[in-house]
């Protein structure tokens, strides 16, 4: 097997980037296509139609309505061919970039991404999670392109829903355990390749940052205010996390949120309040120490993040409910098979029983 890296070509972070976007999306085509929701329209819109214009790029909006589902991208992929768009620009969350991601593939046209919050790793991918309508976890689809442009003004970022961020650092704190057990066993990365170190180095980079300033940054960001830990951390959020589990490869953390969406009650938490359940049952499933155990609980909570399943909105789980999700996290297809061990549903189920146990110890 080969090494494969693959990566979007240009990344721009900083406060107030987002009025710099028509300098750089004037690169990439003539005529854009913004897709946000309402609440990202009212915080973006205007800047970046107005900078997408006064550099000659006609700029068009498409209201999000919410869920990366195949109907959505039909009716957003309709839109923007009626406008003649060969720029889509992605505004706000892991699902409006995802959907646009599946547009600019059906239109094979550029692509901006643009996060409004750094809560997932979704912006630098070239893959998109597709959702029911009812927002159950269907399937991974998988792109020949990356985004041409990731542009994250952290002014943005600092002034949104400090959950969103501080599920992001849920999201980038898996990166390091999923790479780290795809480079040891091996296995296959997002690409069908091995793993590179350059990855492999990049996804540790995104874990130490994190340990380093997430609980700063997350301060900050409850105030509104931008500091170097806000950008280290949007940083390990957006590109470290996002080339990390890209070119490194998930395992066990996600392939368990991937289960726990099969449970209604967790519809309510995040991708990356679900994803941080999954990192501590990885944790107890490859038999980490209990002080390395106890440690990530306590810096999850630090952060602000959940440690329990009735943190996520699943109370008292019947047997039969853990059977579920740790079949589903199973599947053939699941990346939980990147772990350097053979994996069986039972092993996962009884991680996520003690991993819920510890967090209700030391959370
Ligand atoms: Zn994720």
């Amino acid at each position: 097997m080969s090494l494969i890296f693959e990566s979007p070509s240009d990344y721009v972070q900083g406060r107030g980037v987002a009025e710099e976007i028509g300098t750089h999306a004037g690169q990439l085509g003539e005529r854009a296509v913004l897709l946000a929701d309402d609440v990202v329209l009212d915080i973006v819109g205007e800047t970046v139609t107005e900078s997408l214009e006064a550099a000659e790029v006609g700029a068009e909006t498409v209201e999000f309505g919410g869920e990366a589902s195949k109907t959505e991208i039909e009716r957003v992929t309709d839109a923007a061919e009626e406008a003649g768009a060969d720029i889509v620009v992605g505004a706000g969350g892991g699902k409006a970039l995802d959907t646009a991601k599946a547009v600019r593939e059906n239109l094979d046209i550029a692509m901006v991404s643009m996060p409004t919050v750094a809560s997932t790793d979704a912006p630098t991918s070239s893959l998109s999670v597709i959702y029911t309508e009812h927002g159950e976890f269907e399937e991974y689809q998988f792109y020949s392109n990356h985004p041409e442009l990731v542009l994250v003004d952290t002014a943005v970022v600092a002034d949104g829903p400090t959950r969103l961020f501080r599920s992001g650092v849920a999201d980038a704190l898996a990166t390091w355990f999923e790479a780290d057990a795809t480079y040891r066993s091996h296995g296959q990365n997002i690409f069908g390749g091995e793993s590179t170190r350059a990855a492999h180095a990049l996804a540790e980079l995104c874990y130490d940052t994190l340990r380093d300033h997430a609980v700063s940054s997350v301060r900050a960001v409850e105030n509104g205010a931008v500091t170097e830990s806000v950008e280290a951390v949007t940083e390990a959020n957006t590109l470290l996390s996002g080339l990390g589990f890209e070119s490194g490869g998930l395992a066990a953390a996600h392939s368990i949120h991937n289960g726990l969406t099969q449970l209604e009650e967790t519809h309510d938490a995040t991708h990356g309040e679900k994803v941080n359940i999954g990192t501590l049952s990885q944790l107890v499933l490859e038999g980490r120490d209990d002080a390395f155990v106890r440690e990530i609980i306590e810096f999850s909570v630090d952060v602000g993040l959940p440690v329990t399943l009735s943190d996520i909105g699943v109370e008292n789980p019947t047997r039969d409910q853990l059977d579920e999700v740790a079949n589903a996290a199973c599947d053939d297809d699941e990346t939980i098979h990147n772990e350097p061990f053979p994996v069986e549903p039972a092993m996962v189920r009884d991680a996520i029983l003690t991993a819920n146990d510890l967090g209700e110890r030391y959370g």
